[in-house]
């Protein structure tokens, strides 16, 4: 990984201008919402996503909120309903997240939505947080600005702590509030609660008058990690292949002969990128899919995480 100078940059007029050009240009800067600090990229730059993952050591894809300046820019991105409309009159700027369809050009890499047709969408309160997504004017992808598996980070000082070096700015401003996460509610059919967080259950409820489908105390999708729902393409899937066999269409990575590549350089961030995309055309071949070894360093480890459960037998 390239290492960076990370600059502190003050939540001034001149400081969120400075954090937006970097957003624009597709490099990572950390900025504060009420919740916790984000760890922000070009939701619509797959290499800046990628950089995301790559700079959290995450070690798998799971997807990403997109974090907007208004319901209205919200609504470039995914197809709007009644309910969005009544949740996001009562909470936003707020922390409640939507999931929502995504809307026909919407831009969105799809290693933010790890492959689904769902995008989830918030609108984020912090008076900082709220200029910088004005400035950037689109949608901005933050999972917390912690290396994977450490605290979430509350203060500029400990992004700086987890991350100095590995992104190119951190927007100060000062300790964020209560460090609970966002609500995350699915509007896709029945509203359904996918995580709880600060905003609470039954205000959801009041406003949308009826109960929010949820899974009960006890059930094992009840546990963090679970709740993900996950792309997997219909055709099996052989990893570490050398090479196809029978009908098999290759998906290589690196300089070898193939279908379609992750990436010809053997590029990483290149190919995590372009997984979900490749995955999604390579389904419609209705071939079986063959996959070249991918190195399990970096990027590598959360790339072959995903194609492992993409490999692994369903019940459906
Ligand atoms: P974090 O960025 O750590 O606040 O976590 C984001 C969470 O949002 C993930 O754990 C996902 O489970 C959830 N999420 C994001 N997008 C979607 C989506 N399209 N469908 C369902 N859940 C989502
Ligand atoms: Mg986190």
């Amino acid at each position: 990984m390239i290492p960076y100078r990370t600059q502190n940059l003050p939540a001034t007029p001149t400081g969120i201008a400075q954090a937006a050009d970097l957003l624009r240009q597709g490099l990572l800067v950390a900025f504060p919402t009420e919740t916790v600090y984000g760890l922000g990229g070009d939701a619509r730059n797959g290499q800046a996503v990628a950089a995301i993952y790559a700079a959290k050591g995450r070690p798998s894809f799971n997807p990403l909120i997109a974090h907007v300046a208004s319901a209205e820019a919200a609504q470039r991105f995914v197809e709007w309903t009644d309910e969005a409309e009544r949740l996001a009159r009562a909470f936003w700027p707020g922390p409640l997240s939507l999931v929502l369809p995504l809307r026909a050009g919407h831009g969105v890499s799809s290693l933010v939505t790890a492959g689904l047709d769902t995008l989830a969408v918030r609108v984020p309160a912090h008076p900082a947080a709220r200029a910088l997504l004005e400035a950037v004017d689109g949608p901005v992808a933050a999972p917390s600005a912690n290396p994977s598996g450490r605290i979430s980070p509350t203060t500029a000082d400990h992004v700086r702590a987890g991350l100095d070096g590995r992104i190119s700015a951190i927007l100060d401003d000062g300790p964020c509030g209560v460090g609970l996460e966002s609500t995350i509610v699915g509007l896709t059919g029945q509203p359904a609660l996918l995580r709880p967080g600060g905003v609470a259950l039954d205000r959801i409820e009041a406003v949308l008058g009826k109960k929010l489908h949820h899974h009960s105390a006890g059930d094992p999708l009840t546990a963090p990690g679970q709740l993900q729902s996950h792309y997997a393409p219909d055709a099996p899937l052989r990893l570490n292949a050398a090479a196809p066999e029978g009908d098999e269409i290759l998906l290589g990575f690196g300089p070898v002969e193939c279908d379609m590549n992750l990436s010809r350089d053997g590029n990483l961030s290149e190919a995590a990128a372009n997984l979900f995309a490749c995955l999604h055309r390579l389904d419609q071949t209705a071939r079986p899919i063959a996959v070249s070894p991918i190195p399990d360093h970096g990027l590598g480890a959360a790339i072959n995480d995903r194609l492992r459960r993409a490999a692994a037998p369903r019940d459906t």
